[in-house]
């Protein structure tokens, strides 16, 4: 029977409940570790404090689960996450895979399509690094301005991991939302084990191109929810009213059970925002975000579909 893998074991998807599919424990940059200013920013105590805080704060806002797609090189550090779940009582399920090219380490960037396959099929079904927790998700990246060879190299080798162990596919870099599809497809990827994310950055809207994907069977995820230009500079910025424009607009148009909601919020950012995002954490999906879908229209019966049945759906291999 098909389980979720999360940092302390497998668990029935029926214990999945409220559900963020896609934010960030930890998050850096590779080689962060050699910089002694960033060493020295990363106190590990006040880190931990502030994430289990915030995972409390998610779960009394009626959150579970928390879905880690940071994957290799970028943050993840499983034994920290082991701690935070065991003490917070959050699921935490944690990736394999990695970001865009300019985050992917030389040592991965050298190897080959069967390489990275096997690394993935590895990690999801043996264990991530050198722990024997096992990875929950996969997740591939690619740059803004184009889709490079290395880029392309790891979608493929994703679909065809995806095709061997049944897991699920996280994308970034909506710029190329249709060729992450082609590619996926190509390669022979299960759409419905596939979410197509951040279809909700600002620079990148396209409200055409989320139902043609959906039309294919993909996941659609509206995932950047709470990143508003009065605290944040990043170009994906945008109110939350337009996100709940979107999202009522997809569930108009038949999409609600491929609707993913999420926060893509960082626990912590090491070494490269020296600022504490206090704005934007975990539960804001739950506490702000959820009101407004409400108050637009949005069923009680329609979130527990987005937030539960699609997780359930979605995470299970
Ligand atoms: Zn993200």
């Amino acid at each position: 029977m098909a389980q979720v893998n999360t940092v302390l074991g497998p668990i029935h998807p029926k214990q999945l409940r409220i559900t963020s599919l896609h934010e960030h424990i930890l998050f850096s940059t590779p080689g962060w570790e050699y910089s002694p200013e960033a060493r020295q920013h990363f106190d590990a105590p006040r880190v931990f404090e502030r994430i289990y805080n915030d995972l409390l704060d998610f779960k009394a806002a009626g959150g579970r689960t928390v879905v880690d797609v940071s994957g290799i090189g970028i943050g993840r550090d499983i034994e920290f996450y082991v701690c935070l779940s065991r003490y917070t009582g959050v699921h935490i399920v944690a990736c394999t895979g990695f970001w865009a090219q300019r985050k992917i380490l030389p040592y991965f960037a050298e190897r080959d399509i069967d390489y990275h396959t096997g690394l993935f099929v590895k990690e999801l079904t043996q264990g991530m690094g050198t722990t024997t927790v096992r990875a929950g998700v996969m997740k591939v990246g690619n740059s803004g301005d184009r889709f490079t060879a290395l880029e392309e190299l790891t979608y493929r080798a994703a679909a065809r991991a995806s095709k061997r162990t049944g897991a699920p596919i996280v994308t970034h870099g909506t710029q190329f939302a249709r060729k992450q599809a082609e590619i996926l497809l190509d390669e022979g990827a299960d759409p419905t084990r596939v979410i197509i994310s951040h279809l909700d950055a600002a620079y990148a809207l396209d409200l055409e191109r989320d139902k043609e994907l959906g039309r294919k069977g993909f996941y659609l995820g509206y995932d950047h929810i709470g990143t508003e230009q009065s605290w944040s500079k990043a170009p994906y910025a945008m109110p939350d009213e337009k996100r709940v424009e979107l999202v009522v607009a997809m569930i108009r148009s038949g999409f609600l059970k491929q609707i993913v909601l999420a926060n893509d919020t960082n626990g912590w950012s090491i070494g490269i925002v020296h600022r504490e995002t206090q704005e934007h954490t975990y539960a804001h999906l739950l506490r702000n975000f959820v009101p407004k879908l409400l108050k637009a229209g949005v069923t009680e019966e329609q979130i527990h579909t987005m937030l539960v049945e699609t997780p359930e759906r979605l995470l299970p291999f």
